[in-house]
């Protein structure tokens, strides 16, 4: 399973903006974006330099894959998907990143970070359609039920968060939760209103547009 490795934090710290990568610790006063909100390295407290268009496009590519947790190749063969696909390319990347079996896991509320639940799909402890399925890039389809392990020890932190979770998070239409049983249930493809709008894919379509 090929994924960025490193401080998470400092990766945030990069993009002088919040990408969430460690779940609870995010929305606590420890978060390092809190305490320290400028980029890394000795030049940091400088603050961030000015960027030019090309900037603006890369850092955006940059931030996309830190908040996914994907390489670049992975991200450009998505986009060259998304290209070929009929519709807006914007929405149709989106889409793509949305629909891996670790997004819907993590969109779900299963655990608090996507990180998370890449490492729980990569142990695992995740069936799909009632057979054991450790790969996190797996795209869902209509009808796929995503379920958890019956022996597994996390079925029950996980059913605890859904619980917990209940009416807090974003609730999405295109698959439902059953929070007693820890399962997922893919019954329409999400609607262009229900992807992220905190990423500008403009700028991401523009950079691979080059
Ligand atoms: Fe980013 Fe979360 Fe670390 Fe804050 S705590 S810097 S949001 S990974």
């Amino acid at each position: 399973m090929a994924r960025e490795t490193g401080p998470k934090c400092k990766l945030c710290r990069r993009e002088g903006k919040k990408l969430f990568l460690r779940g609870e610790r995010c929305y606590s006063p420890k978060c390092a974006i809190v305490k320290r909100k400028y980029p890394p390295g000795q030049h940091g407290p400088k603050g961030f330099p000015r960027t030019s268009e090309y900037g603006q496009q890369l850092r955006e590519k940059q931030r996309l894959k830190k908040i996914y947790g994907i390489l670049e190749r992975q991200l450009k063969n998505y986009f060259n998907k998304a290209k070929k696909s009929v519709g807006n390319t914007e929405f149709q990347l989106f889409r793509l990143l949305e629909t891996r079996l670790d997004s819907v896991v993590f969109n779900a509320g299963f655990l608090s970070s996507r990180n998370a639940c890449k490492q729980l799909i990569g142990h695992g402890h995740v069936r799909v359609n009632g057979k054991k399925l450790d790969i996190p890039s797996y795209v869902v389809k209509i009808g796929d039920e995503i379920s958890i392990k019956e022996s597994s020890k996390i079925r029950k932190n996980i059913q605890e968060n859904l619980a917990a979770n209940k009416g807090k998070k974003r609730e999405l239409t295109w698959f439902t939760i059953d929070a007693k049983n820890a399962t997922i249930k893919i019954v329409k493809h999400p609607d262009d209103e229900e992807l992220p709008q905190d990423v500008d894919t403009r700028l991401i379509v523009e950079f691979y547009s080059r």
